[in-house]
């Protein structure tokens, strides 16, 4: 069969050689080998046949992709066997819904802290299911800090603490993961396998995969068996986290979590967690410093509370920020705009952006003020 749609990619190189540096926020860069790699076994996976799309969700070559994700996962992030790993759709959306649904019986109360865009939208969910308190906000100071837990005004009975370690749109980061007398949940979409965790505190992690784990259309999910079993019944089935950790209940999203065990492999193959962590604190750091070091450009939130993630910036002169992000990308660095709610500029360091990616960005930056200041 020959595919003649005159808009098709045809004429593109398919070795990746036209690939340029993506800052976008997600869905966002993945790495190169694993693109190639997935390229290489699109029409026949393994010898089955079939490509991976095609076989059954049942079947003996899926099944050992699942679990080597599973592992690869709890290896990464140093999970026990008392954490459930889980592969569910609907993404870090339905989350916001779905973790109230589940953890906010009807006489309890929630705590949220918010940070951020994210937040925002995840306790405006929670508010359709029950009774939630706002333990701290960022908002009057435009999210430019995350309030330290000393200042938190948390409800000692609250049946969780929701916060969102790694705000994307605003570019702030918890700098140290909570341990509170009750369970946390985090929305860690966008900072998910770029540090080590610390467990302890956490009942519950989950994230879209589409930042830093992989392709859009599966949401990880990690919850702690002691929070699980705290869940209310009945639920509706599809919704019960209960559901997923005992069996795997329905058609789940094969190629996408094929692709994020790829991703697992690559990180793991890289030295782990701990590994990609020192590249990130370095990625992060060459660009705030080319921040702080001119007049020209100026971060947008406090230092204590920077993303090594999503580096949210602005040029003093606001007027030329469409030009920067336009010359920009005529230099092959893509994606640099802010999100459309707050304007400005913002460059997502994944895990997947290689750190020349930076090394370019800085210079153009240079250069940009060179002929623009
Ligand atoms: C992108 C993002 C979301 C939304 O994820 P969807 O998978 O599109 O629902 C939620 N929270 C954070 C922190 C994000 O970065």
């Amino acid at each position: 069969m020959q595919v003649t749609d005159p808009t098709s990619n045809a004429s593109a190189p398919t070795d990746g050689s036209e690939r340029q540096f993506n800052f976008s926020a997600g869905p966002a860069v993945l790495p190169e080998e694993v693109l190639l790699e997935a390229k290489n076994e699109l029409p026949v996976y393994d010898h089955v046949g079939a490509s991976v799309m095609e076989i059954s969700h049942r079947s003996a070559a899926y099944d050992k992709i699942e679990e080597s994700a599973r592992e690869h996962m709890k290896k990464l992030l140093g999970l026990s066997d008392d954490w459930h790993v889980l592969f569910l759709q609907g993404g870090a959306s339905m989350q916001f819904y779905q973790v109230p649904l589940n953890f906010l019986p009807e006489d309890g109360s929630a705590d949220y802290v918010i940070t951020g865009r994210w937040g925002t939208k995840a306790i405006k969910e929670a508010r359709r299911v029950g009774d939630v308190r706002v333990a701290a906000s960022s908002e009057d100071d435009d999210f430019s800090h995350v309030p330290p837990v000393e200042e938190w005004d948390l409800n000692p009975d609250a049946s969780y603490v929701h916060i969102t370690t790694n705000e994307t749109v605003n570019g702030n980061q918890f700098q140290k993961d909570p341990n509170l007398d009750v369970p946390v949940v985090t929305d860690a979409s966008s900072e998910l396998l770029s540090r080590p965790m610390d467990l302890d505190g956490y009942g519950m992690i989950y994230a879209g995969a589409q930042k830093n784990v992989g392709p859009a259309g599966v949401t990880i999910v990690l919850i702690h068996d002691d929070f699980l079993q705290q869940r209310k019944q009945p639920l509706p089935t599809m919704l019960d986290y209960g559901t997923h950790a005992a069996k795997r209940f329905n058609t789940p999203p094969v190629f996408p979590i094929y692709m994020v065990e790829k991703v697992l492999r690559w990180l793991d193959d890289l030295g782990g967690v701990d590994a990609i962590h020192a590249i990130n604190q370095r990625k992060s750091q060459k660009l705030y410093n080319a921040i702080d070091g001119s007049d020209f450009y100026r971060g947008t939130v406090d230092e204590d509370s920077r993303s090594m993630m999503n580096v949210t910036f602005r040029l003093v002169e606001e007027d030329l920020e469409p030009v920067f992000i336009k010359k920009a990308k005529e230099n092959g660095l893509l994606s640099l705009g802010g999100h459309r709610t707050v304007g400005g500029m913002r460059a997502s360091l994944y895990n997947a952006l290689p750190e020349e990616a930076v090394d370019t960005l800085v210079a153009f930056m240079k250069e940009f003020e060179r002929t623009h200041g």
